[in-house]
């Protein structure tokens, strides 16, 4: 590209968006705009997929066009544009009459710097034209894995964007997505026409991503306030459950211990679901419980955590669901706890599919997949993204097994007379009536099925319950054992428990993670936020919250979520920096000019009686 060019690019990186630097890859992709070609990224969630095309847009001349298919986002993506003081509008179904035709105004007098369009929008005959007559800097399509059908998000408007080539040849096209497999990349680059674009792959690794897993024998909820109480206490973050009621019962009991915690699931009504929506990106410290139903089109930067309360369907929606948290780039956790329980459903779903057996195959494989990388011993990441074919070796000094190794132990016996006693129990119960003959408890069923007669009764009272709960899934994780096939929960042998069951192949287990202290210290990475709230000053904390407070009157004031206004990171900046003048302001990071002419006053006044 042009030098001058670049220049501008560095220039609105700075003095518009208040940011020190681009990111390698988006220094490469708006290299290719500006130069005038069309371009494939394919970068992680919080990758920073925006600035590539809202850099070139403003710096080309005419009006840059973003095709999105997630409408209910688009207003939130304008407002935080126009805080920046981008001309930015949006045109979609959503739009009132009134709003309809001042866009129509602005885009007849050329003052647009960005428009963002709904891809139906786009395709009828008058906004064709009317853009034929605009001059244009770029189209940028963000989520462009919609194109494929063998995706998971197919939109038929998507396969029809090929006209962008044919009428618009001359205008640069960019197309974005966080994941894409092979398939998924030859769809976008036939449909889009892209053959000769350049592709641009950033690694998967979220580096400010905590991944932790647990097995939780005890309950699940006591150890998912621990960890929001011990480290992200006021904090924003998401709590994936399973099913409905769930969603409710755990909303109500956190509500109960004093935190801010919401449902949300598809059995709620429109406005309810609406409703949450919005209190989950406009206020501050929002804990939302949901079903899978929440998260597409969620692009909240600040959710500091997503746990996982119970195991997710495979690790791509693992890696997708845990990659709405930290999107701005500051610490953020990834925790998950599941049981055996869990295990045992998802194996029984495979057994009673009734998909055909290549499909099955695969289905199997990844479920697999999933509870390799749960029983995983070693970094996280190493399994994560291998998975996907990335290569990384770790330790990443940011997972749990890497910040404090499992230890292991030999678990061989203790396999053994977990397996005989599936065996003399008949191959049909469940992991808890297995147990209470383990440790010779004294139950009803018990004694009516002579199971007090059993030599494996009171066999395990080496261990206590978590211990066997812990081991009886291990194996099923690994293949020792398996649900029944009646599907009612109970556990039978496999092929590959007779060797173990016979002595010749050993079992090593992991140990159960000790129970963690109340006292603990939060640790995160770097100079990071979590960390850096944790480590405010008395004095400096109360500044911090003096500040998030003035952040939250200004966006109730517009109607904007809070992070429109200034990131935590920034905030953070001003804590630790205390600027005292505008041009110390303009240091802070995340303070462009526009915002400084917008709240720098109110911010100065407030830093001053400090
Ligand atoms: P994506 O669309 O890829 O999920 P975004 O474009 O929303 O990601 O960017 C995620 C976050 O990263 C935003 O908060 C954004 O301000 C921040 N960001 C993007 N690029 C940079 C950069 N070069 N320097 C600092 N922060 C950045
Ligand atoms: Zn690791």
């Amino acid at each position: 590209m042009a030098d001058s060019a670049q220049q501008q690019a560095v220039q609105v990186l700075h003095n518009t968006f208040g940011l020190k630097h681009f990111y390698p890859l988006q220094e490469q992709v708006i290299h290719a705009l500006l130069d005038g070609r069309n371009a494939l990224a394919i970068m992680p969630t919080g990758g920073g997929k925006s600035l590539c095309y809202q850099v070139p847009a403003m710096v080309r001349a005419g009006m840059g066009v973003v095709l999105s298919p997630l409408i209910a986002l688009m207003k939130d993506q304008v407002d935080a544009l126009r805080q920046f003081g981008v001309q930015a509008e949006f045109l979609n179904s959503s739009l009132s009459r009134a709003d309809y035709a001042r866009v129509q105004r602005r885009l007849r007098d050329g003052t647009l710097d960005l428009l963002y369009i709904a891809p139906e929008r786009l395709l009828t005959d008058a906004t064709l034209e009317q853009l034929c007559e605009t001059p244009l800097a770029l189209f940028a399509i963000d989520e462009a894995h919609c194109v494929s059908r063998w995706g998971h998000d197919f939109r038929p408007e998507y396969a029809q964007l090929s006209v962008l080539a044919e009428r618009f040849a001359d205008v640069p096209r960019l197309a974005l997505t966080a994941t894409a497999d092979a398939v998924t990349r030859r769809d976008i680059i036939r449909q889009l026409a892209l053959d000769e674009a350049e592709c641009f792959v950033a690694s998967l690794d979220r580096p400010n991503i905590r991944y932790l897993i647990h097995q939780q024998p005890a309950s699940r909820r006591q150890a998912l306030l621990q960890f929001i109480t011990d480290s992200h206490r006021g904090e924003s973050g998401i709590v994936y459950c399973l099913s409905r009621q769930r969603v409710e019962d755990t909303a109500q009991w956190l509500s109960d211990r004093g935190l801010t915690a919401i449902p949300y699931h598809a059995g709620m009504g429109r406005a309810d679901r609406e409703a949450a929506q919005n209190r989950f990106s406009q206020e501050d410290g929002v804990i939302v419980v949901a079903t899978i139903a929440f998260g597409m089109g969620i692009d909240k930067p600040d959710v500091r955590f997503v746990a996982h309360l119970n195991l997710p369907k495979n690790i791509e929606a693992y890696y997708q669901e845990t990659g709405r948290a930290g999107r701005d780039g500051a610490p953020a956790s990834a925790w998950m706890s599941y049981g055996l329980s869990d295990v045992v459903m998802l194996m029984q779903m495979l057994q009673e599919s009734r998909a055909e057996e290549g499909f099955k195959r695969t289905e199997r494989q990844k479920t697999n997949a999933l509870l390799g990388l749960c029983e995983s011993v070693g970094c996280r990441r190493e399994t994560l993204f291998g998975y996907f074919g990335e290569a990384y070796s770790g330790p990443c000094a940011n997972c749990d097994n890497c910040l404090s190794p499992p230890e292991t132990w030999d678990g061989t016996v203790a396999a053994q007379k977990a397996l005989s006693c599936v065996y003399r129990t008949g191959q049909r119960f469940g992991a808890a009536h297995l147990i209470d003959v383990l440790l010779a408890r004294d139950s009803e069923k018990i004694r009516r099925l002579g199971h007090h007669r059993l030599s494996v009764y009171g066999a395990g009272s080496e261990l206590g319950k978590p211990d066997w709960s812990s081991v009886l899934r291990q194996l099923t994780a690994r293949g020792l054992l398996a649900p029944d096939p009646g599907g009612h929960g109970g556990l039978r042998l496999t092929p590959q428990s007779r060797p173990v069951l016979k002595g010749e192949e050993s079992v090593s287990l992991r140990r159960l993670p000790p129970r963690p202290s109340r006292r603990r210290r939060r640790t995160g990475t770097s100079a990071a936020t979590a960390q850096a709230v944790g480590s405010l000053d008395a004095d400096e904390a109360r500044l911090y919250e003096q500040l998030r407070t003035l952040r939250a009157t200004l966006a109730r004031e517009q109607n904007v979520p809070v992070y429109v206004i200034f990131g935590n990171a920034t905030l953070l900046d001003m804590v630790r920096k205390r600027p005292r003048t505008a041009l110390d302001l303009m240091e802070i990071a995340g303070v462009g000019e526009v915002k400084l002419a917008r709240y720098g006053a109110a911010f100065l006044r407030l830093l001053e009686s400090s």
